[in-house]
Protein backbone atom coordinates (compact mmCIF):
# COMPACT_ATOMS: atom_id res chain seq x y z
CA UNK A 1 0.00 0.00 0.00
CA UNK A 2 1.10 3.17 -0.96
CA UNK A 3 0.83 6.29 1.90
CA UNK A 4 -2.38 7.24 -0.16
CA UNK A 5 -3.73 3.55 0.75
CA UNK A 6 -3.74 2.70 -2.72
CA UNK A 7 -2.35 -0.20 -3.88
CA UNK A 8 1.03 -0.32 -4.78
CA UNK A 9 0.35 -4.02 -6.86
CA UNK A 10 -2.08 -4.45 -9.37
CA UNK A 11 -3.44 -8.21 -10.23
CA UNK A 12 -3.16 -9.93 -13.03
CA UNK A 13 -5.44 -12.40 -14.48
CA UNK A 14 -3.29 -15.37 -13.38
CA UNK A 15 -3.58 -13.85 -9.64
CA UNK A 16 -0.52 -12.49 -9.52
CA UNK A 17 0.71 -9.15 -8.56
CA UNK A 18 2.75 -7.06 -10.57
CA UNK A 19 4.07 -3.72 -8.70
CA UNK A 20 2.99 -0.28 -10.15
CA UNK A 21 6.55 1.05 -10.19
CA UNK A 22 9.54 -0.64 -12.28
CA UNK A 23 12.66 -0.03 -13.47
CA UNK A 24 12.92 -0.06 -17.78
CA UNK A 25 16.60 -1.20 -19.04
CA UNK A 26 15.95 -0.20 -22.66
CA UNK A 27 19.43 1.56 -23.59
CA UNK A 28 21.21 0.38 -20.74
CA UNK A 29 24.50 -0.39 -21.52
CA UNK A 30 25.16 -4.36 -20.90
CA UNK A 31 27.89 -4.84 -17.86
CA UNK A 32 28.25 -2.75 -15.20
CA UNK A 33 25.86 0.41 -16.23
CA UNK A 34 23.06 -2.46 -16.39
CA UNK A 35 24.37 -4.06 -13.02
CA UNK A 36 24.22 -0.66 -11.27
CA UNK A 37 21.26 0.62 -12.23
CA UNK A 38 19.66 -2.52 -11.42
CA UNK A 39 21.10 -2.84 -8.15
CA UNK A 40 20.48 1.01 -6.83
CA UNK A 41 16.91 0.00 -8.04
CA UNK A 42 16.72 -2.68 -5.71
CA UNK A 43 17.91 -1.19 -2.93
CA UNK A 44 15.62 1.62 -3.00
CA UNK A 45 12.94 -0.66 -2.76
CA UNK A 46 11.70 -1.41 -6.52
CA UNK A 47 10.51 -5.11 -7.39
CA UNK A 48 10.00 -4.83 -11.33
CA UNK A 49 12.60 -4.84 -13.43
CA UNK A 50 11.72 -4.59 -17.47
CA UNK A 51 14.27 -6.00 -19.72
CA UNK A 52 13.95 -7.77 -23.31
CA UNK A 53 15.54 -10.24 -25.70
CA UNK A 54 16.42 -7.00 -27.80
CA UNK A 55 17.86 -5.29 -25.44
CA UNK A 56 20.89 -7.60 -24.90
CA UNK A 57 20.93 -6.81 -21.39
CA UNK A 58 19.77 -9.55 -19.77
CA UNK A 59 22.58 -11.03 -18.63
CA UNK A 60 23.48 -8.08 -16.38
CA UNK A 61 20.19 -7.92 -15.17
CA UNK A 62 19.95 -11.77 -13.88
CA UNK A 63 23.23 -10.93 -11.71
CA UNK A 64 22.39 -7.77 -10.26
CA UNK A 65 18.76 -9.39 -9.06
CA UNK A 66 21.77 -12.55 -8.00
CA UNK A 67 23.72 -10.11 -6.36
CA UNK A 68 21.31 -8.14 -4.25
CA UNK A 69 20.64 -10.67 -1.87
CA UNK A 70 16.66 -10.45 -2.84
CA UNK A 71 15.60 -13.78 -2.78
CA UNK A 72 13.84 -14.16 -6.40
CA UNK A 73 10.43 -14.96 -5.06
CA UNK A 74 10.25 -11.22 -4.30
CA UNK A 75 10.91 -9.65 -7.60
CA UNK A 76 9.00 -9.44 -10.84
CA UNK A 77 11.20 -9.79 -13.33
CA UNK A 78 10.05 -9.24 -17.10
CA UNK A 79 11.10 -10.02 -20.43
CA UNK A 80 9.96 -9.71 -24.38
CA UNK A 81 10.29 -12.13 -26.82
CA UNK A 82 11.74 -10.61 -30.00
CA UNK A 83 9.39 -11.25 -32.94
CA UNK A 84 12.00 -11.01 -35.29
CA UNK A 85 12.69 -14.53 -33.99
CA UNK A 86 10.58 -17.70 -34.65
CA UNK A 87 10.06 -19.51 -31.35
CA UNK A 88 8.87 -17.83 -28.00
CA UNK A 89 9.61 -21.33 -26.06
CA UNK A 90 13.06 -21.81 -27.07
CA UNK A 91 13.67 -18.08 -27.07
CA UNK A 92 12.37 -18.17 -23.13
CA UNK A 93 14.82 -20.85 -22.38
CA UNK A 94 17.77 -18.61 -23.89
CA UNK A 95 16.28 -15.91 -21.44
CA UNK A 96 16.49 -17.82 -18.46
CA UNK A 97 19.54 -18.73 -19.42
CA UNK A 98 21.08 -15.64 -19.89
CA UNK A 99 19.13 -14.36 -16.18
CA UNK A 100 20.52 -17.24 -14.40
CA UNK A 101 17.00 -17.90 -13.35
CA UNK A 102 14.32 -20.66 -13.54
CA UNK A 103 11.33 -18.46 -14.14
CA UNK A 104 9.71 -15.35 -15.96
CA UNK A 105 7.01 -13.42 -13.67
CA UNK A 106 5.86 -11.93 -17.07
CA UNK A 107 6.77 -12.94 -20.42
CA UNK A 108 5.45 -10.15 -23.68
CA UNK A 109 5.34 -10.59 -27.61
CA UNK A 110 7.34 -7.47 -27.77
CA UNK A 111 5.50 -6.16 -30.87
CA UNK A 112 2.88 -7.39 -33.21
CA UNK A 113 5.07 -7.80 -35.90
CA UNK A 114 4.14 -10.75 -38.75
CA UNK A 115 0.43 -10.16 -36.98
CA UNK A 116 -0.91 -10.67 -32.95
CA UNK A 117 -1.84 -14.06 -33.52
CA UNK A 118 1.33 -16.25 -34.67
CA UNK A 119 3.33 -16.36 -31.66
CA UNK A 120 0.77 -16.96 -29.07
CA UNK A 121 0.72 -20.71 -28.65
CA UNK A 122 4.55 -20.73 -28.18
CA UNK A 123 3.87 -18.11 -25.11
CA UNK A 124 1.30 -20.81 -24.00
CA UNK A 125 3.71 -23.40 -24.28
CA UNK A 126 6.14 -21.34 -22.20
CA UNK A 127 3.56 -20.69 -19.22
CA UNK A 128 1.90 -24.21 -19.44
CA UNK A 129 5.96 -25.73 -19.16
CA UNK A 130 6.11 -22.88 -16.01
CA UNK A 131 9.00 -20.85 -17.99
CA UNK A 132 6.54 -18.19 -17.47
CA UNK A 133 4.31 -17.27 -14.86
CA UNK A 134 2.68 -14.81 -16.65
CA UNK A 135 2.19 -14.40 -21.07
CA UNK A 136 1.34 -11.01 -22.73
CA UNK A 137 1.70 -8.43 -25.12
CA UNK A 138 3.40 -5.04 -25.94
CA UNK A 139 2.46 -2.57 -28.54
CA UNK A 140 -0.65 -4.32 -28.99
CA UNK A 141 -3.86 -1.51 -30.39
CA UNK A 142 -7.45 -2.94 -29.22
CA UNK A 143 -8.08 -4.37 -32.44
CA UNK A 144 -5.26 -6.37 -32.05
CA UNK A 145 -6.14 -7.68 -28.61
CA UNK A 146 -9.25 -8.62 -29.62
CA UNK A 147 -8.09 -10.46 -32.52
CA UNK A 148 -5.10 -12.40 -30.15
CA UNK A 149 -8.42 -13.24 -27.75
CA UNK A 150 -10.48 -15.12 -30.52
CA UNK A 151 -8.02 -17.80 -30.50
CA UNK A 152 -5.90 -17.46 -26.86
CA UNK A 153 -6.44 -20.44 -24.79
CA UNK A 154 -4.73 -18.53 -21.71
CA UNK A 155 -5.25 -14.36 -21.58
CA UNK A 156 -2.91 -12.24 -22.12
CA UNK A 157 -1.90 -10.53 -18.90
CA UNK A 158 -0.90 -7.61 -20.20
CA UNK A 159 -0.20 -5.03 -22.95
CA UNK A 160 3.02 -2.79 -22.52
CA UNK A 161 2.43 0.41 -24.35
CA UNK A 162 3.36 4.07 -24.70
CA UNK A 163 1.57 6.07 -22.16
CA UNK A 164 1.90 9.51 -20.98
CA UNK A 165 0.17 12.40 -21.11
CA UNK A 166 1.09 13.26 -24.49
CA UNK A 167 0.44 9.41 -25.42
CA UNK A 168 -2.57 9.46 -23.65
CA UNK A 169 -4.29 6.23 -25.79
CA UNK A 170 -7.07 6.77 -23.38
CA UNK A 171 -9.41 4.43 -25.62
CA UNK A 172 -6.88 2.00 -25.96
CA UNK A 173 -6.40 1.44 -21.82
CA UNK A 174 -9.92 0.96 -22.00
CA UNK A 175 -10.34 -1.95 -23.82
CA UNK A 176 -7.47 -3.22 -22.00
CA UNK A 177 -9.81 -2.47 -18.97
CA UNK A 178 -12.59 -3.98 -20.56
CA UNK A 179 -10.83 -7.02 -21.40
CA UNK A 180 -9.07 -7.68 -18.04
CA UNK A 181 -5.52 -6.90 -19.24
CA UNK A 182 -3.23 -4.76 -16.80
CA UNK A 183 -2.13 -1.54 -19.06
CA UNK A 184 1.66 -0.74 -18.36
CA UNK A 185 3.44 2.00 -19.35
CA UNK A 186 6.62 2.50 -21.37
CA UNK A 187 8.32 5.80 -22.13
CA UNK A 188 6.52 7.91 -19.54
CA UNK A 189 8.76 10.36 -19.54
CA UNK A 190 8.79 10.38 -23.19
CA UNK A 191 12.74 8.64 -23.38
CA UNK A 192 13.43 12.29 -21.45
CA UNK A 193 11.55 14.33 -24.05
CA UNK A 194 8.52 15.09 -21.75
CA UNK A 195 10.71 16.40 -19.05
CA UNK A 196 11.24 20.20 -20.37
CA UNK A 197 7.05 20.66 -20.94
CA UNK A 198 5.97 24.14 -19.55
CA UNK A 199 2.72 22.21 -18.53
CA UNK A 200 4.62 19.64 -16.65
CA UNK A 201 7.30 22.13 -15.13
CA UNK A 202 4.07 24.49 -13.55
CA UNK A 203 2.46 21.74 -12.13
CA UNK A 204 5.76 20.28 -11.08
CA UNK A 205 6.63 23.53 -9.48
CA UNK A 206 2.92 24.31 -7.85
CA UNK A 207 3.05 20.39 -6.05
CA UNK A 208 6.67 20.48 -4.96
CA UNK A 209 7.84 17.46 -7.00
CA UNK A 210 9.92 17.37 -10.17
CA UNK A 211 8.86 16.88 -13.62
CA UNK A 212 9.60 13.48 -13.82
CA UNK A 213 7.42 12.10 -10.45
CA UNK A 214 4.52 14.31 -11.94
CA UNK A 215 4.50 12.70 -15.12
CA UNK A 216 5.20 9.05 -13.61
CA UNK A 217 2.23 9.68 -10.87
CA UNK A 218 -0.42 10.59 -13.32
CA UNK A 219 0.63 7.22 -14.98
CA UNK A 220 0.06 5.60 -11.58
CA UNK A 221 -3.22 7.51 -11.34
CA UNK A 222 -3.99 6.46 -14.54
CA UNK A 223 -4.48 3.08 -13.18
CA UNK A 224 -1.25 2.06 -15.18
CA UNK A 225 1.80 0.19 -13.67
CA UNK A 226 4.53 2.20 -14.90
CA UNK A 227 8.36 1.08 -15.91
CA UNK A 228 10.57 4.38 -15.70
CA UNK A 229 14.35 3.94 -16.75
CA UNK A 230 17.23 5.39 -15.64
CA UNK A 231 21.31 4.62 -14.70
CA UNK A 232 21.64 7.42 -12.21
CA UNK A 233 20.80 6.33 -8.41
CA UNK A 234 19.57 9.76 -7.57
CA UNK A 235 17.05 9.37 -10.45
CA UNK A 236 15.93 6.29 -9.68
CA UNK A 237 15.24 7.46 -6.15
CA UNK A 238 13.56 10.38 -7.58
CA UNK A 239 11.05 8.33 -9.33
CA UNK A 240 10.69 5.76 -6.98
CA UNK A 241 9.04 8.70 -4.52
CA UNK A 242 6.01 8.92 -5.95
CA UNK A 243 3.36 7.30 -3.47
CA UNK A 244 3.44 9.99 -0.85
CA UNK A 245 1.53 12.83 -2.48
CA UNK A 246 -1.69 13.17 -5.54
CA UNK A 247 -1.79 15.47 -8.42
CA UNK A 248 -5.31 17.14 -7.51
CA UNK A 249 -8.19 17.04 -10.30
CA UNK A 250 -7.23 20.28 -12.31
CA UNK A 251 -3.72 19.03 -12.56
CA UNK A 252 -5.13 16.05 -13.42
CA UNK A 253 -7.12 17.56 -16.26
CA UNK A 254 -4.30 19.67 -17.38
CA UNK A 255 -1.79 16.57 -18.03
CA UNK A 256 -5.02 14.62 -19.77
CA UNK A 257 -5.15 18.04 -22.35
CA UNK A 258 -2.12 17.60 -23.36
CA UNK A 259 -2.43 14.55 -25.55
CA UNK A 260 -1.58 14.42 -28.91
CA UNK A 261 -3.26 11.19 -29.79
CA UNK A 262 -6.67 11.79 -30.14
CA UNK A 263 -7.71 9.38 -27.01
CA UNK A 264 -6.42 6.69 -29.88
CA UNK A 265 -7.49 2.92 -29.23
CA UNK A 266 -3.78 2.19 -31.53
CA UNK A 267 -0.82 1.23 -29.45
CA UNK A 268 1.64 3.39 -31.98
CA UNK A 269 1.22 5.87 -34.67
CA UNK A 270 2.21 4.62 -38.07
CA UNK A 271 5.13 6.10 -38.40
CA UNK A 272 6.07 4.41 -35.52
CA UNK A 273 5.89 0.87 -36.24
CA UNK A 274 9.15 0.48 -37.09
CA UNK A 275 8.67 -3.50 -37.75
CA UNK A 276 6.12 -3.25 -40.68
P1 LIG B 1 11.60 7.00 -20.02
O1 LIG B 1 10.38 7.65 -20.54
O2 LIG B 1 11.55 6.21 -18.78
O3 LIG B 1 12.73 8.13 -19.89
C1 LIG B 1 14.08 7.79 -19.66
C2 LIG B 1 14.94 9.01 -19.92
O4 LIG B 1 14.67 10.02 -18.96
C3 LIG B 1 16.41 8.71 -19.83
O5 LIG B 1 17.08 9.55 -20.75
C4 LIG B 1 16.75 9.10 -18.41
O6 LIG B 1 18.11 9.51 -18.31
C5 LIG B 1 15.83 10.26 -18.17
N1 LIG B 1 15.37 10.34 -16.77
C6 LIG B 1 14.82 9.33 -16.04
N2 LIG B 1 14.47 9.78 -14.82
C7 LIG B 1 14.80 11.08 -14.78
C8 LIG B 1 14.68 12.08 -13.79
N3 LIG B 1 14.13 11.82 -12.61
N4 LIG B 1 15.12 13.34 -14.09
C9 LIG B 1 15.65 13.61 -15.29
N5 LIG B 1 15.79 12.71 -16.28
C10 LIG B 1 15.36 11.45 -16.03
O7 LIG B 1 12.26 6.16 -21.20
P2 LIG B 1 12.17 4.77 -21.92
O8 LIG B 1 11.78 5.06 -23.32
O9 LIG B 1 13.46 4.06 -21.67
O10 LIG B 1 10.98 3.94 -21.26
C11 LIG B 1 11.11 3.28 -20.03
C12 LIG B 1 11.15 1.77 -20.19
O11 LIG B 1 9.99 1.31 -20.88
C13 LIG B 1 12.29 1.24 -21.06
O12 LIG B 1 13.53 1.28 -20.39
C14 LIG B 1 11.80 -0.15 -21.37
O13 LIG B 1 11.99 -1.01 -20.25
C15 LIG B 1 10.33 0.13 -21.62
N6 LIG B 1 10.07 0.35 -23.06
C16 LIG B 1 9.38 -0.62 -23.73
C17 LIG B 1 9.13 -0.49 -25.08
C18 LIG B 1 8.35 -1.56 -25.77
O14 LIG B 1 8.29 -1.54 -27.02
N7 LIG B 1 7.72 -2.47 -25.06
C19 LIG B 1 9.58 0.69 -25.87
C20 LIG B 1 10.24 1.68 -25.06
C21 LIG B 1 10.46 1.51 -23.71
P3 LIG B 1 19.25 8.68 -17.50
O15 LIG B 1 19.06 7.23 -17.74
O16 LIG B 1 20.52 9.23 -18.07
O17 LIG B 1 19.06 9.05 -16.05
Amino acid sequence: MGANGEQATRTLSNGAEIPVLGLGVWQVRDGRECERAVAAALETGYRLIDTAQAYRNEASVGRAIRSSGIPREEIFLTTKFYPGSRDPFAEAQRSLERLGTDYLDLYLIHWPQRGPTWAWPGMERASEAGLARAIGVSNFSAAELRELSKVSQIPAAVNQIQFSPFEYRRSLVEACEDAGVVAQAYSPLGTGRHLDDPVVGRIASATGRTPAQVLIRWAIQKGLSVIPKSTHRERIEENFAVFDFDLDEDAVAALDALDTTNQTADALARRQKWWS
